[in-house]
């Protein structure tokens, strides 16, 4: 007898249609199993026929042969062992071909039937909703995550046994209450950390609102003990909520990278990722035999903030520099290679020597080639990505003395929001929404210069022997200025305080 069991397999952070196809006949006992399988997928058929007996299945010796399509994916992973076993007890005519009909099933099983949770539940059932599939058979800890999309039912099972019975409808089928509004719910995310925390430091701060504006790349420079983490962990409480599309495409990366739990079975919230310097370009990246994404692609659409910067291996460093290009990151594999999303607001932190109190040369102990030595490990092509590099300066008493509440997220929040809506609607029908994605070839349209504004670039271009990439970061970062005044022509102003951003690396650098 044969029979067809619909499931899904996960490609990067998206999911496709697999067919578990199912022939049950008469002939030698073996089990076999085909379909361009890993070693994982092959090793299901000893957790099925396990699983199956413990769950009190005694089934006659007969030739079973499994087939996984597509046939040109390789498929990985133990989330189809329980698609086999229903599909083995439907060749077996244990189950109607009518109860499969339009139902999905996922999950690992234990050799006691036990069904356990698997990675990237929420794209597989984006998808199953795609293809017009009705109901999802999943495991019971992944159940809450599954039930965020609305429109498919969900039923959630701890083993087997259960799974079947609810198929025969022996037990009543309990669903679990969709979760609320989700629209609201991006709404009303509150961040922790906020902007009125920290005293002073307001030309840092204003050189943070504009790179989030804007989604500009920024470096904070300056000794150690000058607040330049705390400045960065609040950088997401000033950036506009997520949208629903964005929270559904994070969500799919945790999804994953299996970090959604049964309390958090979405991301509302914008990334912030940290990692230490100590961190493997593979885990900056993401890649491993079953692919999952890296540090940079769980900071997507929020944070990816580095610390001492210089710490980091080069290699590690050398790896941003692709997706902070073109916003995703390739992982080629011998079986194919990943699409990751990685577009995320980068904040970059260094100390400018190893005493990291350089160019104050009364305090400053290094020699200059300590100095030099330190800059160095900060290649040129990735600082040449860096649109505003900003000094981070120890508080003077003044400041410490007049010390009042800072400016509250909410307030500079408000203007970001502004600054955003004046972009969103000029790029409209462009495919990206800020002033840090415009391309080289859009510049001239959309940061054009009047004659005394371009003298003055000419005279800064070649004053300081800017490379055209710094030019554009110039461009790029005025036309957001101006968008934050709400001035529709870029002014000398604002392209002023851009070259303070653009030209302080030459200060340390001097190149
Ligand atoms: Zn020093």
């Amino acid at each position: 007898m044969f029979s067809r069991v619909l499931s899904g397999g996960i490609c990067g952070i998206e999911s496709y249609q697999v067919l578990v196809e199912v022939d049950v006949s008469n002939g030698l006992p073996i089990f076999e199993m085909v379909g361009y399988l890993s070693s994982e997928v092959k090793e299901a058929k000893e957790r099925v026929k396990t699983a199956l007996r413990n769950s009190g299945y005694m089934l006659s010796p007969k030739r079973i042969t499994v087939n996984l399509s597509p046939a040109n994916v390789r498929k990985g992973g133990t989330a189809f062992d329980f698609p086999i076993a229903i599909g083995v007890l439907s060749g077996f005519e244990l189950i109607r071909k009518e109860q499969l009909k339009d139902t999905l099933f996922i999950g690992e099983l234990g050799l006691d039937g036990r069904i356990y949770a698997i990675r990237g539940m929420l794209p597989i059932v984006i998808m199953a909703k795609k293809h017009g599939i009705k109901r999802c058979f999943v495991p019971k800890e992944n159940e809450k995550e599954a039930c965020t999309i609305h429109g498919i039912q969900v039923i959630g099972v701890n083993n087997f046994e259960q799974a079947v019975s609810f198929l025969f409808k022996k037990e009543p089928i309990q669903y679990v209450e969709k979760s609320s509004d989700l629209t609201e719910l991006l709404k009303s995310s509150d961040y922790q950390e906020d902007f009125s925390e920290v005293c002073g430091q307001e030309r840092v701060k204003r050189a943070i609102e504009v790179a989030a504006a804007g989604f500009h790349n920024l470096l904070m420079i300056g000794p150690a003990g000058t607040g330049k983490t705390m400045l960065a962990r609040r950088i997401r409480s000033i950036l506009p909520p997520m949208n629903l599309e964005e929270c559904l495409e994070v969500s799919k990366i945790y999804s994953v990278a299996g970090l959604l739990s049964e309390k958090d079975s979405l991301v509302t919230q914008r990334p912030f990722r940290a990692p230490h310097h100590t961190v493997t370009p593979q885990a900056l990246a993401g890649g491993g035999r079953f692919p999952m994404p890296g540090e940079i692609s769980l900071a997507q659409c929020g944070v990816l903030f580095l610390d001492e910067l210089p710490e980091f291996s080069r290699n590690s460093l050398e790896i941003l520099r692709q997706p902070l290009e073109e916003r995703q990151i390739k992982i080629s594999r011998l079986y194919g290679s990943y699409n990751f999303p990685a577009k995320f607001l980068f904040v970059a932190a260094m100390n400018p020597c190893n005493c990291g109190y350089y160019p104050d040369m009364n305090r400053c102990t290094c020699s200059a080639r300590d100095i030099s030595k330190y800059l160095g490990k900060i290649s040129q092509p990735l600082l040449d990505r860096m649109d505003i590099t900003v000094e981070v300066s120890q508080m003077n008493y003044g400041e410490i003395y007049n010390q009042k509440k800072g400016e509250s997220s909410i307030i500079i929040a408000h203007r970001v929001k502004r600054a955003r809506a004046i972009q969103q609607e000029r790029y409209k029908g462009l495919g990206f929404e800020t002033n840090g994605e415009l391309s080289a070839k859009l510049i001239e349209t959309y940061c054009f210069l009047e004659k005394e504004e371009t003298a003055l670039m000419e005279k800064v271009f070649n004053q300081f022997k800017l490379s055209i990439r710094a030019y554009h970061k110039i461009l790029k970062v005025a036309r957001t200025i101006a968008d934050l005044e709400e001035c529709e022509q870029i002014k000398s102003i604002h392209l002023n305080e851009a070259i303070c951003y653009r030209t302080l690396d030459k200060r340390y650098w001097g190149r």
